[in-house]
C-alpha cells in the first residue's frame, strides 16, 4: 500500500510517521528544498532566527513526548523560552500579557524551530524540490499511489483539485469547502543591531489588530541564535501592511545584490519600518547591520475548512494541515497529520 503526500509541512510529516508505523509506504512531494514548510528558520550572518512560527506549544502528552523527544542538528533538546509575551495597541501602548497565557510553556530548539520539521522527516521518502500540480486519481489503483494526501495550505491545494482530472462532483465538493479556509499574509522581518535591548519581555502582540506591526520577538533570547550583545528582533507584519507592501519588498536581483555588498541597505519601507520597530521597543538599538525579509503569502488561516467534509468524499483523496484546525498553529497542524492518518484504514 502506497499513500502519496504532497508538501512536507509538520502535518504532512505528521501523517507520515503515523503511516509508516503501521507499515504503509509514504513518498513525500515537497515543492521547496527544505522540510518543516511555515515552522521556518534561517540562518544568516552567524545568526539564525525563527522567520516563521516563533515557538510551539505541546498542549497534550502526546505532543509533548514529541516536542521532548525531538533533538536538533547540535543534539540539542527543546528548551522553554520561559520569559512573557507582552501585549501593544494601536497607539502603540505595551501593557504586561496575560500570565495564565505566559505560564504555557514555548518550546524552541537551539538550532531552531525547524528542527522539529527535520527530525520528524528522518527516515522518510522525502522527494524536495518536487511541485505537485495535478493528481489522477483513476490511475491510482494501477500506478504509484493507492491515496493522495494533500497538507498544502488550502488555496494551493485547491489549485491542485481545479487542474486534476476528477469526478466532476467531488471535485466541486471539495472546491467549495477549500475555498472557506482563507489565509492573511505577513511580511515577516528580522533585524539586527549592534546594541542588545534589555527588555522585560520575549515578545509583544498587537491584540486590537490596529498597529502595522501584528508580533514582535527577541530572537536573541533564544538560545543560541545571535552572537552575545547584538540585537536579533523579528518583526511580523499585519496583513494589511503586509498586502499594501508586496511588491515593494519583493526580493529583485538588485536589492539581493545590495543585501549582498552592503548588509546595512535598507530600502525606504525597512527604515519606516526599522524606527516603528525601535519606538515601539523604546530603546535605541543603532542602525541595524542587516536586515533579512521573508514574505508568507498563506501565513495563518483566518477561517478554517471542515476536516470530516474534505475527508468524506472516498477517491483515496485525504487532507489535512493547519487550515483544517482554523487556527495557524504547529501543534494543531500535527494533530491535523495524525488525524487523518487514524482515517485512511489502509494496511
Ligand atoms: C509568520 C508566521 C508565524 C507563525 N507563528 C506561529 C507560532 O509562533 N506558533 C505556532 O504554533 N504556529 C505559528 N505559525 C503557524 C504555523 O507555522 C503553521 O500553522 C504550521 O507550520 C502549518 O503546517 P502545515 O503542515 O499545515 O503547512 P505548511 O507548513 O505550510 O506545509 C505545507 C507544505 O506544502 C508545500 N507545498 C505547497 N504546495 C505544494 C505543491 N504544489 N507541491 C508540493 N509541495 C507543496 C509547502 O512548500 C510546505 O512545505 C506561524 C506561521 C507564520 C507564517
Amino acid at each position: 500500500m502506497h499513500i502519496a503526500i504532497i508538501g512536507a509541512g509538520v502535518a504532512g510529516l505528521a501523517a507520515a510517521q503515523k503511516l509508516t508505523e503501521r507499515g504503509l509506504t509514504c513518498t513525500i512531494y515537497e515543492k521547496s528544498q527544505g522540510v518543516g514548510g511555515r515552522a521556518a528558520t534561517r540562518r544568516v550572518h552567524g545568526c539564525h532566527f525563527d522567520h516563521g512560527a516563533q515557538y510551539v506549544k505541546a498542549p497534550t502528552p502526546e505532543l509533548e513526548a514529541l516536542v521532548r523527544t525531538t533533538t536538533d542538528s547540535t543534539g540539542a533538546s527543546a528548551y522553554d523560552i520561559g520569559r512573557p509575551v507582552w501585549t501593544f495597541d494601536a497607539q502603540g501602548r505595551v501593557y504586561e500579557g496575560d500570565p495564565a497565557q505566559n505560564a504555557d510553556p514555548k518550546w524552541c530548539w537551539p538550532a531552531g524551530v525547524n528542527a522539529l520539521g527535520k527530525a520528524m522527516a528522518q527516515g522518510l521518502d522525502v522527494r524536495r524540490g518536487v511541485t505537485i500540480a495535478t493528481v489522477a486519481p483513476q490511475d491510482l489503483a494501477a500506478g504509484d499511489a493507492n491515496a493522495v494526501l494533500f497538507t498544502a495550505p488550502a488555496p494551493q491545494t485547491a489549485a491542485i483539485i481545479a487542474a486534476s482530472r476528477l469526478d466532476a462532483g467531488v471535485q466541486a465538493q471539495l472546491l467549495a469547502e477549500l475555498v472557506r479556509a482563507s489565509y492573511r499574509r505577513c511580511i515577516s522581518v528580522t533585524f539586527a543591531y549592534p546594541r542588545c535591548p534589555v527588555l522585560p519581555w520575549y515578545a509583544l502582540v498587537n491584540t486590537d489588530r490596529g498597529h502595522p506591526i501584528s508580533w514582535l520577538a527577541c530572537e536573541h533570547d533564544k538560545t543560541g541564535h545571535a552572537p552575545a550583545g547584538l540585537g536579533l528582533i523579528t518583526a511580523q507584519m499585519a496583513h494589511d501592511w503586509s498586502v499594501a507592501h508586496w511588491d515593494e519588498l519583493a526580493p529583485t536581483p538588485e536589492t539581493q545584490r545590495r543585501r549582498d555588498t552592503e548588509p546595512a541597505f535598507l530600502n525606504s519601507q525597512l527604515l519606516i519600518l526599522n524606527s516603528m520597530l525601535q519606538s515601539l521597543i523604546g530603546q535605541e538599538l543603532g542602525e541595524p547591520l542587516w536586515a533579512n525579509v521573508q514574505r508568507w503569502r498563506y501565513a495563518l488561516p483566518d477561517a478554517g475548512a471542515d476536516f470530516e467534509r474534505l475527508n468524506s468524499c472516498g477517491s483515496g483523496l485525504y487532507f489535512a494541515g493547519d487550515y483544517v484546525a482554523g487556527q495557524g498553529r504547529v501543534h494543531m497542524a500535527i494533530e491535523s497529520g495524525w488525524r487523518v492518518a487514524q482515517l485512511m484504514k489502509y494496511e
